[in-house]
C-alpha cells in the first residue's frame, strides 16, 4: 500500500461542492481517504484571476503505482469539468502560465519516493514556494520530512513566510 498526499484546488464554480465531489471520486477510484484538511482560500498564484482559489490537502492509501495515480487524478479533473484544450487557448490569449480551473489535483508526495519522468515530478517541485500548498499540508503532516529538501513541512512554511 502506498501513502500519497494530494493537493486539490480550483477557483471556478461552487468550489466547496467540487472539492467534496473530488474527494468522493478519489475514494472510489484511488483508495481510502486517510485524512483531508480544511479548505483554505487564497488569491491566485502565478497569474491574475478575480476569483480566489480554494485548496485542500488529502492523504490517501492506494495500491496504484504513481503513473496510474496520475491517470486517475487527471480523469477526475476532467470529470469535474477541467478542459485542457480550452485552458491552452485561454493561456495563449492571456499570455499567462496558469488560468482559472474547476479542479487541479497535484501529487505532492508518493510515499517518500523521488520521481522524475516526463509526466511526473514528485515531490511536487513548487510546494516549497507555495503557501497555498504548504498550509493545508501542514495541517495534516507538518512534521513530515521532505525527502529531497530534508526539512519538515512546518519548517518550509515558516521559511516561506519569513
Ligand atoms: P503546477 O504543476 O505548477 O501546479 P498545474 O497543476 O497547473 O501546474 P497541470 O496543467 O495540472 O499543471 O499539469 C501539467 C502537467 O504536469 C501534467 O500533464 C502532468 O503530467 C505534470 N505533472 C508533473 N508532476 C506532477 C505532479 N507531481 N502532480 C501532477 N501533475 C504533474
Ligand atoms: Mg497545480
Ligand atoms: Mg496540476
Amino acid at each position: 500500500m502506498h501513502r500519497v498526499t494530494l493537493l486539490l484546488g480550483g477557483n471556478r464554480g461552487d468550489m466547496s461542492a467540487t472539492l467534496k465531489r473530488a474527494i468522493e471520486l478519489l475514494g472510489e477510484r484511488v483508495g481510502e481517504v486517510v485524512a483531508a484538511s480544511q479548505i483554505y482560500r487564497s488569491e491566485a498564484w502565478g497569474f491574475h484571476a478575480t476569483e480566489p482559489f480554494s485548496n485542500q490537502a488529502v492523504i490517501l492509501a492506494t495500491t496504484l503505482e504513481a503513473e496510474a495515480l496520475l491517470n486517475a487524478t487527471q480523469s477526475i479533473e476532467a470529470d469535474l469539468g477541467r478542459d485542457r484544450e480550452s485552458e491552452l487557448r485561454e493561456k495563449a490569449s492571456t499570455g499567462e502560465r496558469y488560468c482559472s480551473r474547476t479542479m487541479d489535483i497535484d501529487i505532492m508526495f508518493y510515499d517518500d519516493e523521488v520521481i522524475s519522468t516526463p509526466r511526473l515530478t514528485v515531490p511536487h517541485p513548487l510546494m516549497q514556494q507555495r503557501e497555498f500548498a504548504l498550509e493545508p499540508m501542514c495541517e495534516l503532516e507538518g512534521e513530515r520530512l521532505h525527502p529531497v529538501l530534508g526539512r519538515t513541512l512546518d519548517d518550509l512554511l515558516k521559511e516561506l513566510r519569513d
